[in-house]
């Protein structure tokens, strides 16, 4: 929705005036230097590039685009920035892509659902609504939590709602936008899409229902148990959470969340006044789930049943725990029961004690796998079957996502306790990343200009030289990846931009240097790329971008017959023999690329 705007934007704003407004800049060279405005200094770090259209700062690393400069000087998210900038350049904004839908027509879904929502509360209320309401007593639930969820009942009809008072002030296009009513697959008309189910209103986070949930009511011979409402403007349900709004408080007080499985089980925990609790609709958690709730907590407990959680559940798990900058822990329900039966059996306390003592998503892989496995097949095969798929599914995981240097060290730091298996021995099956690389610093060709602790080495540097090529000269991709792929990069920061880089290629073509920081989603990797590109622009582009490819084919030719000797040898006294040669043949390249850039300057 808001791609095409974000590219008017960046094409007509420039960063130099927009952060001449708040920073004093002075010209340096190519660049404009100044007093960083995101962290105290005295003496300018913060640079800003003209031509690439992004700012970088070598104290606090702060970088990116305009996009970035106003969301971070502003402190606002990004829609309001780009708001804000489209204001400062005299942009009309387009709304939801191409067609414009007026604010009026948005406002008139939220009506539409709200009095949908009313509607369906009346029936429950009404005679009618006596099945539904003696199975939610049962279930435990009292009159105000009833009420306080806005829950109710869609009638056994086709038409009730298109028939009654919500059918009759609303038009029928605002009632398909909303999700309420579908188009009959034969003839003309349309109808009710939720029928004979106990309605649970889904809102997002500032309380507006956005979509509903619905149950079937007992007794019926519908198969889908649950049905949730269409994808609509409004929701996305890889991105709405049910309860949010009114767990949104405590969540912030606790900084915990724990996450269930359905909407009672929500509406019971809260009922007990554990109210820092939701469900994700429909099946697995995703990544923008993820997103919305860590801005809220730094600790997420999913909350399983016992024994329940299907090989799929456990992986994404841990995928997500490796992928995502939060604590995940999983918390498994007693055998037999469900968290709204937990609560009545156990209480509020109980149930804070079953959050409270989540175990860390690795170690519930863990305990799962060797469960099963040792109870299928004895001990000793048992044990070695599952530390093996456990190895397996922790590759994969990493696979699935960029994983942070840092954050997969900790990771192999638990697992060694878990299995009991030396650190060491983990690090070199899953490849040295860094291990190898860090501490020999090639002085003077650092990456990092500032001097903090990145990997250095040949291979990073080459890896790292061509990306910095690429950047700046994104034509001759279509060269270098006929020789090389993303998995040819060892390093894993440098893997998670080349994997964004090759996607951009493929996808939408040559990235536009400001265009492509501003696509990436972690800071980390916006300050990576600017660092990338401007170690090598000084250089001359063909004769580094071969150089580093040619060390690289070398350095992968090394390596096999380095495995074929290391398995000879077959011991722990591996001995890197040509680590120094790797690097002084480096320097070497490294000189020869140079070379004609001196002349160049030597001409000027
Ligand atoms: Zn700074």
């Amino acid at each position: 929705m808001s791609q095409d705007s974000r590219a008017l934007i960046l094409a007509a704003v420039d960063i130099v005036p927009l952060i001449s407004q708040t920073v004093a800049l002075k010209r340096r060279g190519r660049k404009f230097v100044g007093l960083c405005p995101f962290h105290t200094e005295k003496t300018p770090s913060f640079t800003v590039d003209q031509v690439k259209q992004a700012f970088y700062c070598f104290g606090c690393k702060a970088s990116g685009s305009v996009f970035d400069f106003v969301m971070k000087r502003d402190r606002v998210e990004f829609k309001e920035a780009l708001e804000i900038l489209a204001r400062s350049a005299g942009i009309e904004l387009p709304q939801f892509g191409g067609k414009k839908m007026a604010s009026g027509e948005r406002q008139a879904m939220l009506d539409a659902l709200s009095a949908a929502c009313r509607f369906f509360e009346n029936q429950f209320n009404a005679p009618g609504g006596g099945g539904a309401r003696a199975y939610l007593r049962e279930r435990g639930f009292d009159e105000t939590t009833i009420k306080k969820f806005q829950v109710g009942l869609a009638l056994d009809s086709w038409d009730s709602l298109l028939k009654g008072p919500v059918g009759k002030k609303f038009s029928i296009g605002t009632l398909v936008q909303a999700g309420l009513i579908k188009p009959r697959d034969k003839g003309d008309g349309h109808y009710d899409v939720f029928r004979n189910r106990i309605m649970f209103p889904i809102k997002n986070e500032s309380g507006q229902i956005i979509a509903f949930g619905g149950r079937v009511v007992p007794g019926s011979t519908d198969p889908a148990k649950y049905l949730n409402s269409p994808e609509t403007i409004l929701f996305n349900k890889s991105r709405s959470i049910f309860g949010l709004d009114m767990a949104r408080q405590k969540i912030v007080e606790s900084r915990v969340v724990a996450v269930v499985e359905g909407y009672t089980d929500v509406m019971m925990a809260h009922q007990f006044g554990a109210s820092n609790v939701v469900s994700v609709l429909g099946t697995a958690m995703t990544e923008q789930h993820v997103g919305v709730l860590r801005r809220f907590a730094d600790r997420i407990v999913l909350l399983f049943d016992a024994d329940s959680a299907g090989d799929a559940a456990v992986d994404r798990v841990v995928q997500l725990f490796l992928t995502q900058p939060v604590e995940i822990g999983v918390a498994t329900m007693p055998e037999g029961l469900d968290p709204d039966e937990f609560l009545l059996k156990e209480g509020t306390k109980g149930f804070e004690q079953l959050i409270g003592g989540a175990a860390d998503a690795l170690e519930y892989a863990w305990k799962q796998l060797a469960r099963k496995f040792v109870r299928e097949s004895g001990d000793m095969t048992g044990q070695q079957k599952a530390a093996q798929q456990y190895l397996e599914l922790l590759a994969n995981a990493r696979r699935g996502g960029p994983v942070d240097t840092l954050r997969w060290g900790g990771a192999l730091a638990r697992v060694s306790r878990l299995m009991d298996i030396p650190v060491e021995v983990l690090h070199r099956k899953f490849g040295k990343t860094g291990q190898k690389e860090a501490g020999r610093p090639i002085s003077g060709q650092n990456v990092g200009e500032s001097g903090s602790a990145r990997p250095t080495g040949g291979r990073y540097l080459a890896e790292s030289q061509v990306l910095g090529v690429l950047l700046i000269a994104p034509r001759i991709w279509g060269r270098v990846q006929t020789v090389m792929t993303v998995e040819d990069f060892a390093d894993q920061r440098l893997k998670a931009l080349a994997e964004v880089y090759w996607n951009h290629q493929r996808e939408e073509g040559e990235p536009v240097f400001n265009e492509f920081i501003d696509s990436l989603k972690e800071a980390e990797l916006k300050s990576l790329a600017i660092e990338l590109a401007d170690a090598v622009e000084e250089l001359d582009l063909e004769v580094t971008l071969s150089g580093a490819l040619q060390y690289l084919s070398e350095s992968r030719q090394r390596s096999a017959e380095q495995k074929i000797v290391a398995t000879l040898r077959r011991s722990g006294e591996e001995q890197e023999l040509s680590e120094e040669e790797q690097v002084k043949l480096l320097v070497k390249l490294q000189e020869s690329a140079r070379r004609p850039d001196l002349r160049r300057v030597g001409r000027s």
